[in-house]
């Protein structure tokens, strides 16, 4: 896991994301951006949770208010899930950008999710649960780009997303260095001071960064045979992780190497993208 994430850190801490345009859609528009995105999609199960979530107008509340501030910036939206009830309720916060849509369609995702398995945290693997909306969100940027919305914002999107990846793994790395006073080398991952850095919010990030490179991979699994892809989606979303056991994603033909492949492609895009803004 830090192996990964030392691939996708980005080291200079110093780039800026372009602001979005200001576009002011109704949450009548977000609900059918959203709603026609899982149509596209092509999934009549998926489609048919997104359409249950999108219908039930008094389990998603829309606040006029900015994002309350977290250690990374923002939070624009929150899924909640009643495991005794089986309901699913989603918050939004909005900035009245394109970011909006994204943040809808995503909170959609983890509702979806929610309804077809319920993961409890008492009975499996806990810290995975973005890989399913981070795939979402990269078809979701594909879908932007078909319905002809503005290619430059769909950029910034797709930008503010890997920006945000990377800044994660850097931020989470970098408090693990110092949590042991940069005495230990990752390469030892045996060392104490290691175990004693990795604490659970640094896990939680880490977990974050590794989610998102297991999402790239499900949304290339996708985009080159959709079925196949969408078959290993869902096969992920029903499969409970087992809780004390080193996660293995073979069952949707994921690789170690794979995903050290996906990490340096994430590296690298970031360099070149910065190589050719100048
Ligand atoms: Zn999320």
């Amino acid at each position: 896991m830090l192996d990964l994430s030392k691939n996708v850190k980005d080291s200079s801490f110093e780039n800026e994301a372009e602001p979005l345009k200001e576009i002011n859609l109704s949450k009548e528009e977000l609900i059918e951006i959203s709603r026609g995105f899982y149509k596209w999609l092509g999934d009549k199960e998926l489609y048919e949770y997104a359409n249950e979530m999108l219908d039930s107008k008094d389990h998603l509340q829309f606040k006029n208010t900015k994002y309350r501030i977290n250690d990374f910036g923002e939070i624009s939206g929150i899924t909640y899930s009643d495991a005794l009830f089986h309901e699913v309720y989603i918050g939004m916060n909005r900035e009245y950008t394109l970011f909006d849509a994204q943040a809808l369609n995503h909170e959609v995702m983890h509702s979806i999710d929610f309804k077809m398995n319920q993961k409890l945290p008492s009975n499996s693997y806990y810290g995975f649960h973005e890989v399913p909306t981070y795939t979402i969100d990269y078809l979701f940027f594909d879908y932007l780009e078909k319905m002809g919305y503005d290619l430059t914002e769909v950029n910034k999107l797709k930008f503010k997303k890997i920006e945000y990846i990377k800044g994660l793994a850097s931020y989470s790395l970098l408090k693990l260095q110092l949590s042991s006073f940069n005495k230990f080398d990752f390469k030892d991952f045996s060392n104490e001071r290691l175990k004693q850095g990795m604490n659970s919010f640094v896990r939680k990030n880490l977990l974050e960064v590794y989610s998102e490179l297991l999402a790239n991979i499900l949304y290339k699994q996708i985009k080159d045979n959709k079925k196949y892809g969408i078959d290993n989606l869902k096969r992920f979303i029903y499969t409970n992780l087992p809780i004390n056991e080193m996660p293995d994603f073979s069952f949707i033909n994921m690789s170690k190497q794979d995903l050290l492949n996906v990490s340096q492609n994430i590296g690298s895009e970031f360099l070149n993208s910065k190589v050719s803004k100048k």
